[in-house]
């Protein structure tokens, strides 16, 4: 083997290794995952502030449904949410989690409390946050503070709609800027829940009913 060839073998195997390598790397962590699977939103980004009513007794169905306060979705939607949050930050907010996937059998607890559709999903049709692509969600600001949004979560009347305008200046400019940043990141809002956003690519997805791990 002259030197120019050996120069050109030695190339050749170190490209090739490099291709490998980086195969080997990519199905280790993304490639081997659909966009459909259910994953925690844990294991992507630490940059999510938790308060997962349903694993309190400080929510409308005054039980504690969840055993662990996590926050399941399908893949497709943790990436959104994840992009959105990335907004959220440059601005010096975050977003705070209330509900992301719930099983379809707390989807029928909470109908039996609450049998309207302006607030609570027919388990018959299922909501999409049994499809694992709804999350409720408010921000919070750089000193960690929740941003007021004129009524808790899960206040159950018109002033939680998006359309109620008897608000400060103030809140009716944050809510629009929650909006907004979703809306630009692939979510729909819902009118009579300022908190509730639906992943647009997640809205036929199948309903689930299942329960994830608790350590
Ligand atoms: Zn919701």
């Amino acid at each position: 083997m002259n030197h120019t060839l050996r120069i050109l073998v030695f190339f050749l195997l170190g490209i090739s290794s490099l291709q490998a390598q980086n195969e080997a790397y990519v199905s280790s962590s993304e490639a081997k995952i659909s966009d459909t699977t259910f994953v925690n939103l844990r294991d992507y980004s630490n940059d999510f502030v938790y308060d997962m009513k349903y694993a309190t007794e400080d929510n409308f169905l005054k039980t504690k449904v969840y055993d662990c306060a996590e926050c399941m979705l399908r893949l497709k939607t943790v990436k959104a949410l994840i992009a959105a949050n990335n907004d959220f930050l440059k601005k010096g907010y975050r977003i705070k989690l209330f509900d992301c996937y719930r099983p379809l059998d707390i989807q029928k607890k909470m109908w039996e409390i609450v049998s309207n559709p302006t607030y609570v999903a027919d388990p018959k049709k299922g909501s999409i946050h049994n499809r694992g692509g709804a999350v409720d969600i408010s921000l919070v600001d750089i000193t960690g503070k929740e941003v007021d949004m004129g009524t808790s979560f899960d206040f159950f009347g018109i002033m939680a709609s998006h359309n109620f305008k008897q608000l400060s200046e103030e809140i009716l400019s944050k809510r629009a800027y929650l909006k907004n940043t979703m809306i630009k990141n692939g979510f729909n809002s819902f009118d009579s829940e300022w908190w509730h956003y639906n992943l647009k690519a997640g809205l036929k997805d199948k309903v689930s009913n299942q329960k994830w791990k608790c350590d």
